[in-house]
């Protein structure tokens, strides 16, 4: 794609020309045993710490400290409101409009609220269709949702697999088996960014695709948010759910996020769990029993939210506002296309990368099968000073993060891949 060439040389210059260069020393980098900055390329796993989240953190224990409970209308940032501040980044980050987004909870229960409004099966069409490759959590939760409505997991939960050999999934055959096998299916649940090969779908033509069937379109963003362009909007996807301590580096266990497309906030026979925090703000304190809801995302709230863990986000929200995602995505794509060149120019038969070539098809993320000795190929690499991680049986996932990593970091990953 570029004219990458194998000399350090390269790397130093392409870090000199970055105009990101300098968003690196808003971070934390860990240390290895001599002192010197690791490797971070485990983004994909849990983000680095922003310097700028103590701070964060320290003025919302300062105004709890001094006010009490009066911090909730009288902080610097009063708390009553608190989640509405990050809610104009966040559709930002994800394409869509401010009142689509809510930061609430993590993940896997944002999951579950969100299959309790979404996933309505009926006698003929009850399944639930979902990548065979798809992350455990999420394999637990629809099994247990499938089960929670009465169905027999085995007939109700549908797997698409790749093809015999293949480790990707190809767009046409999963739209092929949208077409094919539809009728009987109430919901989709797909991931954006696959945790494991670290393939991206296409998700617009899938979520037409389930929209041809009356198929409700799900999708879990947690590798996609922070990391590839999203337009959730106008892609017409149902809901999503994802995490803000991978890409987004909210912290460990930071409060998650969810969508839901405009076309189903004023939808009010949708059924939802309810929450004080879900409802109307005007009238929410007058503590009547009568259920207003919020005409938003946020009326699947339930609770009123952690301040410190959205403090922590906010941080983060500054940071990636600052940079632009466009700008990230385009420094991405160069250096994952430049660490794709190193480890296909070494010529290592051992190793075989896994993710999507096509850069349309994958973030930052590159999986590396190594064919032999992939464990204590890992643990060399954990000793050298690399982050990166192990995924049974026989996968290295490495994710050079543009937020944080440069193209030196590249070069020396690479060094050591080939020693
Ligand atoms: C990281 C990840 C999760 C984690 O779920 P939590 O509820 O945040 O613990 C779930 N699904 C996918 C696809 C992930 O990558």
């Amino acid at each position: 794609m570029k004219n990458f060439t194998r000399d350090l040389s390269f790397a130093m210059d392409a870090d000199q020309a970055d105009p990101l260069k300098n968003f690196r020393d808003k971070f934390f980098i860990p240390k290895d045993k001599n002192g010197k900055d690791v490797i971070y390329f485990a983004g994909n796993s849990l983000g680095l710490q922003p310097k700028t989240v103590r701070a964060y953190i320290e003025q919302e224990l300062k105004d709890w400290a001094t006010l009490g409970v009066e911090g909730h209308l009288h902080a610097k940032n009063p708390w009553l409101p608190y989640h509405e501040f990050l809610t104009q980044q966040t559709a930002e980050l994800t394409g869509a409009k401010p009142e689509e987004v809510v930061n609430m909870n993590s993940l896997s229960v944002n999951l579950h609220l969100l299959f309790a409004s979404f996933y309505k099966p009926k006698k003929y069409k009850n399944k639930i269709v979902i990548e065979s490759n798809a992350f455990p959590s999420d394999h637990y939760a629809v099994q247990s949702q499938i089960k929670f409505h009465g169905y027999d997991i085995d007939s109700t939960l549908v797997e698409v697999k790749p093809r015999f050999g293949e480790d990707n999934l190809r767009t046409g055959d999963i739209l092929d088996f949208i077409e094919i096998f539809g009728d009987s299916v109430s919901l989709l649940w797909f991931a954006g960014v696959n945790y494991y090969t670290g393939q991206s779908f296409e998700i617009e033509k899938i979520a037409n695709a389930c929209h041809k069937k009356n198929i409700i379109a799900g999708f879990d963003l947690a590798h996609s948010v922070g990391n590839t362009l999203l337009k959730l909007h106008d892609w017409n996807v149902d809901f999503a759910v994802w995490c803000n301590y991978k890409y987004m580096n909210g912290g460990p266990g930071s409060i998650g996020g969810a969508f839901i497309h405009e076309k189903h906030l004023k939808n009010y026979s949708l059924p939802k769990f309810l929450g004080w925090w879900g409802h109307d703000k005007t009238t929410r304190f007058l503590m009547g029993h009568d259920y207003v809801p919020i005409p938003t995302a946020e009326s699947w709230q339930l609770s009123n939210p952690p301040i410190l863990q959205l403090a922590s986000l906010k941080a983060s929200l500054d940071i990636f506002e600052e940079a632009t995602m466009s700008a990230l995505r385009m420094k991405s794509e160069m250096l994952t296309g430049y660490l794709e060149f190193l480890i296909k120019d070494s010529n290592n038969d051992n190793i075989e990368i896994i993710t999507p070539s096509d850069i349309t098809q994958r973030g930052c993320q590159l999986s590396l099968r190594i064919k032999k000795n992939g464990k204590e190929m890992y643990h060399r690499m954990i000793s050298e000073g690399v982050i990166c991680d192990w995924r049974e049986p026989d996968v290295i996932r490495v994710a050079p993060v543009p937020l944080y990593n440069g193209f030196a970091d590249v070069w020396n990953f690479s060094e050591k891949l080939r020693q």
